[in-house]
């Protein structure tokens, strides 16, 4: 494997997540893939892969609850990696929404494939079809894709999904969101009737509900949401970085989420700041505060609301007037101020679409207010990292100690 790429699978497999205290061994992987978890240095399996795996590796079709930052991506590449070996044709596909993710997964498909020898490529948008079609003519086990590339593959002939075997819809409702539906539709008529479906999802709004019936088989249903908060469809996600790293992360979110978004900065003249800012990155973007005038604020929001900015940038006292149908993303770029502002600030999205995302960019000194808004929650926010963004650490001290001022602890490498 690259090396970089293998990096960047070791990097994230340091990232802060919930285990259990049961053990890979006891799921009925081989040892040639045990050693493989051992090297990417993964302990425990997390709850998902506990419950995925064993069902995966007898052929059962499943349909996860989770959301991202459970695990869920070596939930099922882990069952892929034991049931494909290399050299009989493009057998497994699995679809995603984003880039990032499919390059994620790729890395995760390298890493765990490595003893059954399985090639990967990654079919995405917004790079040359050329590279692609080469790589597809390469003797390929599996292709990782989002959907409207492969479409185009399939459109243009130059693959060929008749073999596929192990399907996976990874972020089903991500995709139903950045309106790939027609495209999956697509890909599900075009793969074989006979073979293994995994489809993840962190809410079920009724298209995906539909989906699971026309295209599963008795689906095992594996649900490890977090209690109460599916029903309400927001997905809650936390970046946690240093402070100079919160622009970076911002950037990396917007690329990484394409519908219509919030942005939350807490004061007025951050929220000037980061609309200039993101100006610059050839955003189309507005501000919202208080400081413009009536007619100004009128328009902004006349402007997002029409889909002529994708970005509004707010502080909370502006968004107070905001009633936006259709808002995908909440990005909290500042960690509000109260629990009451984090609600409000959320229930900015799913309002009509009943699904939505929150995105919140902390620092270690957010950290007090994130764990009060957990507890408000009743669920703890999954720990995310966005791309090419190092992710701060979180350390649990083992002492309880008062910080001088100035106090900075050291991040772990
Ligand atoms: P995912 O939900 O698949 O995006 O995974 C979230 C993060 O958890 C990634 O950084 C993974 O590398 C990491 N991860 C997944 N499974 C484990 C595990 N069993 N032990 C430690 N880290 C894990």
């Amino acid at each position: 494997m690259h090396k970089a790429v293998e990096k960047e699978v070791l990097s994230v497999g340091q990232h802060p997540v919930a285990t259990t205290a049961s053990t890979f061994e006891s799921l009925g992987l081989s040892e040639a893939v045990l050693k493989s978890i051992r090297h990417i240095g993964f302990e425990h399996p997390t709850p998902i892969q506990c419950e995925v795996i064993p069902v995966a590796l007898t052929g059962k079709d499943i349909i996860g609850l989770a959301q991202t930052g459970s695990g869920k991506t070596a939930a099922f590449v882990l069952p892929i990696a034991e049931r494909l070996t290399h050299g009989h044709g493009l057998r497994g596909l699995i679809v995603c929404p984003t880039r990032e993710i499919a390059l994620q997964t790729k890395a995760f498909l390298d890493l765990f494939g490595k003893n059954h020898h399985l090639k990967t490529a990654c079919l995405i948008g917004g790079v040359r079809m050329g590279p692609q079609i080469s790589d597809l003519g390469k003797k390929l086990d599996i292709v990782v894709a989002t959907p409207g590339r492969l479409i185009d593959h399939v459109e243009r002939r130059t693959v060929n999904l008749g073999q596929i075997q192990e399907l996976v819809l990874d972020e089903a409702d991500h995709m139903l969101d950045l309106g790939f539906l027609p495209q999956i539709e697509e890909i599900l008529r075009t793969v074989p009737r006979e073979r293994h479906t995994m489809m993840f999802s962190a809410t079920m709004p009724e298209p995906i509900e539909r989906l699971t019936r026309r295209f599963l088989t008795n689906p095992v249903r594996i649900d490890i949401l977090p209690e109460g908060k599916a029903a309400e469809g927001i997905t809650h996600r936390l970046y946690l970085v240093d402070a100079e790293n919160k622009r970076k992360c911002l950037v990396a979110l917007l690329h990484q989420e394409l519908g219509s978004t919030l942005v939350f900065a807490r004061r007025k003249i951050d929220a000037e700041w980061l609309s200039k800012v993101l100006e610059a990155e050839g955003h189309p973007v507005e501000r919202i505060h208080s400081d413009l005038s009536q007619s100004e604020r009128t328009a902004a929001l006349k402007g997002f609301r029409e889909g002529e900015h994708r970005i509004l940038v707010a502080t909370d006292i502006a968004s107070r007037g905001i009633d936006v149908p259709g808002i995908q993303h909440i990005i909290n770029f500042d960690t509000p101020e109260t629990v009451e502002d984090y609600i409000h600030r959320a229930g900015r999205t799913a309002r009509v679409k009943a699904t939505g995302l929150v995105s919140t960019i902390g620092t270690w000194q957010d950290l007090p207010m994130i764990k009060a808004i957990e507890a408000e929650l009743g669920q703890s926010i999954p720990r995310c990292t966005a791309v090419g963004v190092s992710p701060f650490a979180e350390v649990a001290p083992k002492t309880t100690f008062v910080a001088r001022p100035g106090f900075r602890p050291r991040r772990r490498r």
